[in-house]
């Protein structure tokens, strides 16, 4: 396949593999963030053929979206005049009581799109109902969502709306380095794609670790943690590009123009690990209009996570999955108790994925 196997080459991954080793004369801790490079990491079993330990950070939307805000999601979707559409992820993301899939099963009009102009589309074609999309993820799907605000806003379209839960890597990495012990990151390339990395660099800096914008696939995932063993063994700490292929310093600025004109920087509740300053997005004032939880009454919903789910630990890295009581038994990918056991991205749902069994599980199989 075109693209996708030069990047599975079993030979270069064994080069690769090798070279880390001969590099790494400490075990080095590196934080990979995003989610999705945490199921590359663990469904190919890199962190199990490198002499570094991969702490696995809090990179994946679906698991960082507030349960409240899950909460605000269902009670929109429960009223007779919404069409409230999502991504097919946060469909099965359990809120307090319920989640969006079962309330589309007991007869909430429900529905998943491709794309947030979709959602646009929906409401110029029903402007008897209100059609709501839910706005979550990093940095990465914040521009198209800034683009279907403009697109409902020049099209008079008063009754689209967005529920929005959107967060920022750079203050969550700073958070993580205040309270946990991390050596070095793999910035996610995809993030830096939309943003540059010109936001790590005081990071790199103040904190004195090394920076590596790195890709998704076995071979980014492998030359990015070389560069990181190679930096720190070295008593670097910069920000380098592993994902040169699609990433430059600057960014997509188109992209962060729109984000510019229609969000603005504020506080953000992460769900696990709580409130971090400036490290999310709210409609900038003139788009309040579009703003569902105002719209419908339901931004001051609160809610309480599950007891046994340990979820901020392992989002801060303090913790894996085969830490939870609950891994594997009470919390399974088709009944969930927390966030990181719905999506795909999700370090708990990857570990189960790949097979991997809690000590005391192992011990009592036959
Ligand atoms: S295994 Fe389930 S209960 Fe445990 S931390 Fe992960 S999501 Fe939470």
């Amino acid at each position: 396949m075109k693209y996708l196997d030069e990047y599975r080459d079993p030979v270069l991954a064994r080069r690769l593999i090798g070279e880390i080793r001969a590099a790494a004369r400490h075990r080095w801790s590196i934080m990979e963030v995003c989610g999705g490079q945490t199921h590359t990491i663990v469904r190919q079993g890199i962190d199990e053929l490198i002499p570094v330990r991969m702490v696995h950070g809090p990179g994946c939307p679906v698991c960082v979206t507030p349960l409240a805000t899950v909460d605000r999601a269902l009670a929109i979707a429960a009223r007779p005049e919404v069409i409230f559409t999502s991504f097919g992820d946060m469909l099965r993301v359990p809120g307090s009581g319920t989640d969006l899939l079962s309330a589309k099963a007991r007869g909430a009009d429900v529905r998943v799109v491709y794309s947030p102009l979709d959602a646009v589309r929906l409401a110029a074609a029903n402007p008897g109902r209100q059609v709501v999309f839910f706005a979550v993820g990093f940095e990465t799907t914040a521009p198209a969502n800034a683009m279907a605000v403009l697109t409902a806003a020049r099209e008079g379209l008063a009754n689209f709306s967005v529920l929005v839960s959107h967060v920022l890597v750079p203050p969550a990495m700073s958070a993580i380095m205040e309270s946990a012990s991390v050596d070095a990151f793999l910035a996610a390339g995809h993030v830096c794609a939309v943003m540059g990395w010109t936001e790590y660099e005081p990071l790199a800096a103040r904190y004195r670790v090394p920076i590596v914008v790195t890709g998704f696939e076995p071979l980014d995932l492998l030359e990015g943690i070389l560069m990181v063993v190679r930096q720190l063994e070295e008593g670097r700490f910069e920000v380098e590009n592993q994902y040169a292929r699609a990433v430059r310093r600057e960014g997509n600025t188109f992209a962060r123009d729109a984000l510019r004109r229609v969000f603005r920087v504020s506080g953000q509740t992460w769900r696990g690990i709580g409130d971090i300053p400036d490290s999310g997005l709210v409609l900038a004032p003139e788009f309040a209009a579009y703003d569902a939880a105002l719209r419908f009454g339901v931004a001051g919903l609160s809610a309480r996570e599950h007891p046994a789910c340990i979820a901020g630990d392992i989002l801060r890295g303090t913790s894996t999955p085969l830490d939870c009581p609950a891994y594997g038994t009470l919390c399974t990918p088709r009944r969930p108790l927390g966030a990181p056991m719905v999506s795909a991205e999700g370090t708990c749902a990857a570990y189960h994925n790949a097979g991997r069994v809690r000590q005391e599980a192992q011990e009592v199989l036959p």
